[in-house]
């Protein structure tokens, strides 16, 4: 934003060099940097309250003149502050960090106290409020300070110790906004600006530092949150306007395939099955190349969808290849689409990290022979070596947890291949269009029928006896169950041995008669799937684990899940979890314990309810979003999310939404932008590279 306004500060009046370097060091290097360093706070000075007549025991703001200071010696040394209204006195308090207040303020000077106001001995008092310098006496653009609505700036101890006070920040960009304020040029085409409803930019940022009223502050800031929204959807429009010259293997299936396996199914697809396999299969019939994300919820049936779409490939006589981000989640993989095409006559193979040499060979050739159809693995199928006769479509599940280059290696393995991706990890609405605004998208929004929504309570770890006596009951009736183990930094135990302690404490002790079964990552590769293999097959009745068996494992006998220290997971994370249950037509519960060691924080509370409250993956993410904020969400950080100064995307939903309309049609209109030279010159001083939205070759 700004890109015209990039000269030095020094061109400013008032600054000189070693103001410069102050503001440098809160990053702030050009006028543009300035124009946009946005107050934090206002303090209303049109309609102040008397310091007698404020409310006592909330947050106030005090304005008031400074008539003493003193530091108060004894045991506890403290520094007050006593500021005078027309209405009346009260005093700051601080113990400690005097240094900080000597030279800083001085008497005359007209402050700032927020706080909460107390009564103490008869006085009026606030424990160390914040202190924000208004004016000092001799000011004289006094207007700038007094009697309107007035902006406070955040200011470091360096810049305090160096006199650059919220007040001096207050001038400086005062100074600013009339040196160069007309230079502030909007490039945003009127009729989008209309249409949308935003303020007009120089209006904006003149108004975000001096509102004339707080609604001037909102509709500043919605300009701004605008235009952060606005520029990322353009960036996305071109990327998805590129991609579409990608050229596309024409895929040309008769059916055949698909048809027999979805004939030998104990079960009919569902209706969102059908949609999305209707809607990839068009995609893959094109001359341009598909990158398609399928979006499910847990145990919404991805797997089955991505299936179909590779035996698309195979009909054509082309190849596909299928990775997953662990071993365990390949080998399973591999498993199901055996037992479900082998009858059709199709070879496919699992590749991993720990596929021996000899067989790995074996692989190697039939893949370059064609005899191979289809190839399920890890990260291990983008090694050099693996090269296919023919490959038609490249599926990748659990995409999030792969790089962009990992994708796009694999896809490059064939000649104009497609592209899947698939994530379990819903996310909203807004951050769905920003991080994956540049592929098509399949929701998969229908679990198969019968299923019933798991049952989800959270019990303090008093209850556990209870937890265990029900898991009993369900083992009883045949049913099968998971214990899991979270990271244990804070007590220097590590997730592993708290898995293996309680493993071998459960085995001895309270389960002892039944068959425990333990999984965790450190297990040689062979030990873990030799575990799962027993469980899967029924042999082991509970699987103790670490969080190994987040992703994708699909065992629908299985209908409990406990998860220990629940309250250190996070919100996709216990979501995840639960959905290793509820997976068959048996009634599933999950049991979340929380520790009462733990002092139970609001927010591990929150999504503790949350849990409770619904098993809907987008309801779950929208309170996640609600709670953490956009970078924090699993997933998104690898994705190289953007760091967002002024949207919400929590808050802003229909700004992305509609920001990307009016991105889309103006780019459908003049997709170089040549109607639009500054948008396009913002645009290119924008460094996207740190955007890695959701991108294959
Ligand atoms: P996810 O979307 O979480 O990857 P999976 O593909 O693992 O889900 O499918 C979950 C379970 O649902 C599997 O056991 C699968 O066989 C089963 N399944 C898939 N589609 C259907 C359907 N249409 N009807 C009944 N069960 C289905
Ligand atoms: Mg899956």
């Amino acid at each position: 934003m700004l890109s015209n306004l990039n000269q030095p500060l020094r061109t400013l009046p008032g600054i000189g060099l070693k103001r410069e370097k102050l503001l440098e060091s809160v990053g702030i290097a050009t006028v543009s940097d300035l124009l946009l360093y946005l107050p934090y706070r206002y303090v209303d000075r049109s309609t102040e309250v008397g310091i007698a007549h404020l409310p006592l025991d909330q947050e106030v703001t005090v304005v008031g003149e400074i008539v003493a200071m003193e530091t108060i010696p004894g045991k506890r040394r403290r520094f007050v502050m006593t500021v005078e209204d027309d209405t009346g006195k009260m005093s700051g308090t601080w113990f400690g960090g005097y240094q900080y207040f000597r030279g800083a303020y001085e008497a005359g000077d007209l402050v700032a106290l927020g706080g909460k106001l107390s009564r103490f001995g008869g006085k009026l008092q606030m424990t160390h409020p914040e202190v924000e310098v208004l004016a000092s006496e001799g000011d004289e653009e006094q207007r700038l300070h007094t009697g309107r609505i007035i902006p406070l700036y955040h200011t470091t101890a360096k810049m305090k110790s160096e006199r650059m006070t919220a007040r001096s920040l207050r001038r400086l960009l005062f100074a600013a906004l009339d040196t160069v304020g007309e230079e502030i040029v909007d490039p945003l085409p009127d009729d989008i600006r209309e249409r949308c409803g935003v303020a007009n930019l120089r209006e904006a940022i003149e108004k975000v530092h001096f509102p004339d009223a707080f609604a001037d502050v909102d509709a500043a800031r919605h300009r701004l949150a605008f235009d952060e929204i606005f520029y990322i959807q353009l960036y996305l429009g071109q990327m998805q306007k590129k991609r579409e010259k990608t050229p596309g293997r024409v895929l040309t299936p008769n059916g055949k395939l698909a048809k027999q396996l979805v004939a030998s199914l104990p079960f009919e697809l569902t209706g969102a099955q059908k949609r999305s396999v209707e809607e990839i299969g068009n995609d893959l019939t094109r001359s341009v190349a598909m990158h398609r994300l399928l979006q499910g919820d847990v145990g919404s049936g991805k797997t089955l969808v991505a299936l179909l779409a590779m035996l698309a490939s195979v009909d054509t006589g082309c190849q596909a290849a299928l990775m997953a981000p662990t071993e365990i989640l390949a080998e399973q993989h591999a498993n199901t689409i055996r037992n479900l095409v082998e009858p059709l006559g199709l070879d496919v193979r699992l590749l991993t990290g720990r596929t021996r040499a000899a067989a790995r060979r074996e692989i190697l050739t039939g893949l370059l022979s064609g005899t191979v159809s289809i190839l399920v693995g890890t990260h291990a199928l983008v090694q050099e070596n693996v090269l296919f006769a023919d490959l038609g479509l490249v599926v990748v599940d659990e995409q999030h947890r792969f790089g962009v280059e990992q994708r796009a290696t694999l896809r490059e393995k064939g000649a104009d291949s497609h592209l899947l991706v698939m994530t379990a990890t819903p996310i909203p609405r807004s951050l769905a269009l920003t991080l994956y605004g540049d592929l098509d998208v399949t929701l998969l929004d229908e679990l198969p029928p019968g299923r019933e929504p798991v049952k989800t309570g959270w019990r303090l770890a008093a209850d556990r006896a209870k937890a265990f006596q029900f898991l009993r009951s369900e083992v009883a009736q045949g049913r099968q169950v998971y214990i899991v183990y979270p990271l244990v930094e804070e007590s220097g135990k590590s997730e592993l041995k708290a898995a293996t302690e309680t493993f071998e404490d459960l085995s001895t002790g309270l389960l002892s008669d039944l068959r425990l079964g333990l999984l965790h990552g450190r297990m040689k590769g062979d030990e873990k799937e030799a575990v799962m293999d027993a469980f899967r097959r029924g042999e082991v009745d509970v699987l103790v684990a670490t969080t190994v068996i987040e992703v994708g494992v699909d065992v629908p006998n299985a209908t409990v899940m406990m998860v220990e220290h629940a309250e250190r997971f996070g919100l996709s994370q216990l979501h995840q979890l639960r959905g290793r249950v509820g997976r068959g037509q048996h009634a599933s519960y999950c049991i979340l314990i929380a520790d009462p060691q733990e002092h139970l924080s609001g927010e591990a509370k929150e999504r503790l309810d949350a849990m409770a409250q619904t098993t809907d993956g987008f309801e779950i993410s929208e309170v996640d979003l609600k709670i953490r904020g956009p970078g924090q969400i699993f997933g998104t950080r690898q994705a190289g999310f953007p760091e967002f100064r002024f949207a919400d995307l929590a808050r802003d939903v229909d700004v992305v939404v509609l920001a990307r309309e009016e991105a889309q049609a103006l780019l459908n209109q003049d997709p170089t932008l040549a109607s639009c030279a500054l948008l396009r010159q913002e645009l290119d001083a924008i460094a996207w590279g740190d955007l890695q939205v959701v991108e294959a070759g």
